[in-house]
């Protein structure tokens, strides 16, 4: 039982070392945004793979594409039209209408009835870009405080997955989205609005939700710009999460668009649904390695945020939320521990399996399983965790528990338990190893070290300190060697030394002081034929490295200096030249 004890003791000292060194790399590599791009393609593929929502009825898009074009016959369209267009949706009365369009210029004919209808219609909101190259909104709108920004923010990929609610321009003046004006204006009819909530940087309370701002130090975004008010966008989906109706349709007063009064108390948004307008946009729903690419025109990104902001408010829909640097940081370190507890059962097969049996395995294919499901259904929720660190963490932990046992058993393998020399095996590896010296002549020599009567020490004194006698004496042949030499117990109460480029004189050198630092540890011994102390005796052999070299010759002749040795009163050197 002691036993189990200690190995576990043992096993739980390496996770404790491990674990932590591993889960800090990973938080360093963190917060340097290392995994930022994994993460986000994470977060892609658990959008790829939610459930699609019912398309949001409160919204109706108004599109405009080439056959819309192709049938006016103009372009860019007329003042006059838009005219039109915007009055025919207000019969209808919806509750906010967008014009994603940027219309700072007048485009005749028309421009006056245009006017006209910005100057009655208090819900019609217009665009500005306001990042970067500006583009002007209309001017009367701007004066009406009837415009919105329409910049968007790109991630290091190209993707949308983040979005501007506001911005503060250097004025201190804030502008706000045209996604934002659409939402609260929609809102107004229900009586809510915008409350910050004290205390909580940052965070309003809108109906039944509470917006926060996207932070730098969340270390989702670290080096990125989220300047201004921004949230991660909880997409409904692409276009088809919303009704939408053409331009033509809509001036051509089809008649079942009226009986339908598909714009009534909605939000209505007007703009390009055409590459060939406007700029076109890349989503999480994008998958170019599937080879989906489907990029979405800007109404879309908007619809989406006014939907997601309306929905938020109103059923409580969830805002993709992020964990603190602090929880992440616990996060990376509690998967770490999960990876090396897995592994557990790996490494109790011993000592190095053939094959890798399933059951042993199974801890840890469960482990990821659950890490990904576990992130997966707090996405559902409305929770970003995650993922890819903690999985580095995992698998490191993992690796690092089998590659440390590894080094464990391999050291085993090669090392004497007894005297921590190396043993007869790696001694034999060693030597073997001589056989090839790429064709340079070196000298080579070997001594062999045999305790004097030690059976009558053990039958004096006991085993256990004939095994503390052992301890010493391999220690004492350590001390007495250079650090080239190699030292290995040949068996029982025998020691090897192997020494690399050394002839014999030499040998017999390093021999002699081996036998004196042995002797001078002065272990009484009272039945030692040689002395009143433990001694060596030792025999040397030594040989040039030809081709034809034998290390079992080397060996024997050693061996017979040493029953030499013994043969002429122990305590002594005897070497032999091979
Ligand atoms: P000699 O001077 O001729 O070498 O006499 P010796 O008694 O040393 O030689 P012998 O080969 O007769 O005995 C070796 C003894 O070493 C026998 C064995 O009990 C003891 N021995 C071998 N390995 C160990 C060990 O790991 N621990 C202990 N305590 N004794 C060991
Ligand atoms: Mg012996
Ligand atoms: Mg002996």
């Amino acid at each position: 039982m002691w036993q189990r004890i200690g190995r576990l003791f043992q096993q739980w000292r390496k996770i404790l070392i491990i674990c932590p060194t591993v889960a800090f790399l990973i938080i360093l590599g963190d917060c340097k945004g290392s995994f930022q791009l994994l993460e986000w393609a994470t977060l892609d593929q658990f959008f790829r793979l939610r459930p699609l929502e019912a398309p949001d009825s409160r919204l109706a898009i108004v599109s405009i594409d080439q056959s819309d074009i192709n049938h006016l016959d103009t372009w860019p369209i007329p003042d006059g039209i838009l005219a039109d267009l915007i009055e025919k949706i207000n019969q209808q009365n919806p509750r906010a209408i967008g014009l994603l369009m940027y219309r700072d210029i007048p485009i005749e004919p028309g421009h006056d009835r245009l006017i006209d209808i910005y100057q009655k219609t208090p819900n019609l909101m217009g665009i500005e870009k306001a990042i970067g190259e500006t583009i002007p909104p209309p001017p009367l709108l701007a004066e009406k405080g009837q415009v919105g920004i329409s910049d968007l923010v790109l991630d290091a990929d190209g993707k949308l997955r983040r979005s501007l609610m506001s911005i503060q321009l250097d004025s201190g003046a804030i502008k706000e989205n045209i996604a934002v004006k659409l939402a609260l204006k929609y809102l107004e009819n229900e009586q809510i609005v915008m409350t910050p909530i004290p205390g909580e940087s940052g965070a309003v309370q809108l109906g039944k939700s509470v917006l926060t701002p996207l932070k730098e130090d969340n270390g989702y975004y670290v080096g990125n710009d989220v300047g201004g008010y921004q949230i991660l966008l909880n997409y409904r989906g692409l276009i088809d999460r919303f009704k939408v109706v053409s331009m033509t349709d809509v001036l051509e007063n089809k008649s079942e668009l009226e009986k339908q009064q598909i714009f009534r108390d909605r939000i209505v948004l007007i703009g390009a649904t055409s590459f060939r307008f406007g700029e076109m946009f890349s989503t999480p729903y994008d998958h170019y390695l599937l080879g989906k690419e489907q990029r979405v025109p800007g109404i879309v990104i908007q619809a989406n945020l006014t939907s997601q902001i309306i929905s938020a408010a109103l059923d409580g829909r969830p805002m993709i939320r992020v964990w603190s640097k602090q929880q992440k940081w616990l996060w990376i370190i509690l998967w770490s521990f999960i990876g090396a507890i897995a592994t557990l059962k790996l490494l109790a097969i011993s000592p190095i399996p053939r094959k890798i049996p399933r059951g042993e395995i199974l801890p840890i294919l469960l482990g990821i399983g659950s890490l990904f499901g576990i992130s997966y259904s707090a996405f559902l929720w409305g929770w970003w965790l995650p993922v890819i660190s903690p999985l580095t963490g995992f698998i490191s932990a993992a690796i690092g528990l089998i590659a440390s046992q590894h080094y464990q058993l391999s050291h085993l393998a090669s090392v004497d338990s007894l005297t921590q020399l190396a043993n007869r095996g790696y001694f034999d590896r060693c030597l073997n190893s001589f056989s090839d010296s790429g064709g340079k002549k070196t000298h080579l020599s070997l001594i062999l070290c045999d305790v004097d009567c030690f059976k009558l020490f053990n039958d004096t004194y006991g085993h256990q300190a004939g095994d503390d006698c052992l301890r010493q004496v391999a220690k004492a042949i350590s001390h007495a060697v250079r650090h080239t030499d190699i030292v290995a117990r040949y068996g029982g109460e025998e020691f090897v030394v192997i020494l690399p480029d050394t002839n014999a004189e030499t040998a017999a050198q390093v021999a002699e002081r081996i036998r004196l630092q042995v002797r001078n540890l002065e272990i009484p011994h009272a039945h030692n034929k040689a002395f009143q102390y433990v001694t060596l005796s030792c025999g040397v052999a030594s040989t040039l490295i030809n081709p034809d070299f034998s290390p079992a010759a080397l060996i024997n002749t050693a061996d017979q200096a040493l029953y030499q040795a013994k043969e002429q009163g122990r305590d002594r050197v005897l070497y032999a030249i091979s």
